[in-house]
């Protein structure tokens, strides 16, 4: 099991390669009775969190499994920062997409210095390209969020949240695959159990949500969100993030698409902040009152919530600001 140590080993090991992020005050979402702080992910490399797995999966190889390589499928922030992390220490990384993912998304993983390995017309045809790698050519998989390690390099979001605040007593965190919330979960409540953990996920894929409704990992139909980095399953045969939120997040929240746009918006508008919606979910939560009949008790006093990454068209930025009234 993943301990509160595992990840302040983590945050050692990183402390020399990424940035910490700042906790920013948000004036526009803070009143009277509460205090909002946004922790900015959105200033890592790649613009993303996933740095953080992704490069303490990668220290904690050998120099033998370096040599062979990583690997993994992801397509979005999780390949990009795989390609980041591997380049930087000098490890190949290889990308296996299938033969429908966009030219921008193959280039821009490309430009990161990975190998970009095209296979197939569906992610799970690219996953068994990983498999094959793996077993023929002795790469290493890294993948995107049921990893020990990975979980841990996220927590180290948490490390820092309660460091800069440590009276903090609400978390609102991005959900999909679960690692992201998993790791701060665990530092969160091992620190101070009272703390309340939520995460958010789109209501068009909420597999962890449906997971936990029942009662284990299962699969669902999905539909497209403009929170894209929130998509995909948990993964049947699910190690990790299933039990870890389970026990340790204390309520999911579902968005719907507009209530996402509004964030985005909100914290263009209002805040300066270029996000993604997977990386604004999180303040839909404040800005909607009617979503808080989703949660078992009210917000607290001063919530922190993570935006997670920024990696957004900027053609599609500027028609969702466009189109969103402006929220009051
Ligand atoms: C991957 C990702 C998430 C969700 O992380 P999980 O560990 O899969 O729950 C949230 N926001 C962004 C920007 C991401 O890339």
């Amino acid at each position: 099991m993943i301990k509160l140590h595992d990840i302040e080993l983590a945050r050692d090991k990183l402390k020399h390669q990424l940035n910490r992020t700042p906790l920013l005050v948000a004036k526009s979402l803070s009143n009277d009775a509460r205090e909002v702080r946004l922790k900015l992910e959105t200033e890592q490399p790649i613009g993303a969190f996933k740095i953080r797995g992704a490069s303490n999966a990668i220290s904690n190889l050998n120099a033998e499994q370096l040599a062979r390589g990583v690997v993994c499928a992801s397509t979005g922030n999780h390949g990009r920062a795989l390609a980041f992390a591997a380049n930087k220490v000098g490890a190949k990384a290889t990308v296996c997409m299938s033969s429908l993912v966009p030219e921008n998304k193959i280039r821009a993983i490309a430009e990161l210095g990975a190998d970009i390995c095209i296979h197939g017309n569906s992610q799970d045809q690219a996953q068994e390209k990983v498999d094959e790698l793996v077993r023929d050519q002795g790469m290493t998989e890294i993948p995107p969020f049921d990893h020990a390690d990975i979980i841990a390099g996220q927590g180290t979001i948490g490390l820092e949240i309660l460091e800069d605040w440590p009276d903090v007593d609400t978390l609102i965190i991005g959900l999909s695959g679960g690692g992201l919330i998993s790791g701060i979960a665990l530092v969160a409540k091992s620190i101070n159990k009272n703390i309340r953990v939520i995460g958010v996920s789109p209501k068009n894929c909420a597999a962890m949500a449906a997971s936990l409704k029942a009662n284990k990992p299962v699969e669902i139909e999905e539909k497209e969100s403009i929170a894209d980095s929130l998509g995909g399953g948990i993964g049947l045969n699910n190690r990790y993030t299933f039990e870890l939120v389970r026990k340790l997040v204390d309520d999911v929240v579902l968005l719907e698409e507009k209530q996402i746009e509004a964030a985005i918006t909100h914290l263009y508008l209002e805040e300066n902040l270029v996000t993604e919606g997977a990386g604004a979910a999180g303040v839909s939560l404040l800005l909607e009152d009617a979503l808080s009949h989703q949660l078992q008790k009210p917000l607290g006093k001063r919530i922190a919530v993570v935006i997670s990454g920024g990696n957004i068209d900027e053609k599609q930025l500027k028609q969702i600001v466009k189109k969103t009234p402006p929220h009051f």
